[in-house]
């Protein structure tokens, strides 16, 4: 548990409010101190499931007004705070491109497996194949013969600083 605590001097139920040092708002309940977003789902709606999360609508982690909580498996909320979007009736449609930064619809990340939407492609598929054509170029011989120049040129600067050093010792 985060133990830096600051206190801004505000109080809810008679409780001073303490922030923990990832910005959630808590208090002291018989010595045991608890996100106040915690313990208002749980007054409302019980015990949150495991393999579950509460996220705040707002993203504003200070705003623990229950309107503001949603309870979200694991993998939702992962998705939510990585950027990717749902559809008015919950369903996955877009997510960013972790290369190009562009928000796209699912259907432009290469699936690494078939039938399962979580193993999509960080980068879009645009991004993924500048990728791939970069690699296929690195196996060429125009490249290799690029970076055999490159190399010995490499070699050489630092043979001639090594001399440059001895003469100076
Ligand atoms: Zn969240
Ligand atoms: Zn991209």
């Amino acid at each position: 548990m985060k133990r830096k605590f600051t206190t801004k001097g505000e109080t809810i139920r008679g409780k001073k409010i303490s922030y923990d040092t990832s910005g959630y708002p808590r208090i002291t309940i018989n010595k045991v101190s608890t996100p106040i977003h915690l313990i208002l789902w749980k007054e409302t709606h019980g015990e949150i499931p495991n393999g579950c999360d509460i996220h705040h609508k707002d993203f504003n982690k200070k705003n623990y007004q229950i309107e503001n909580l949603d309870l979200l498996t694991h993998q939702q909320h992962t998705r939510i705070h990585a950027g990717w979007i749902r559809d008015v009736n919950g369903i996955w449609i877009a997510k960013p491109c972790s290369k190009c930064n562009q928000i796209l619809p699912l259907s432009e990340f290469w699936v690494r497996k078939k039938g399962d939407n979580s193993l999509l492609y960080s980068r879009c598929k645009r991004c993924h194949n500048d990728k791939e054509k970069m690699s296929k170029y690195y196996r060429t011989d125009k490249y290799r013969e690029k970076n055999r120049i490159r190399l010995r040129k490499e070699r050489a600067k630092i043979k001639l600083e090594k001399n440059e050093n001895r003469k100076r010792n």
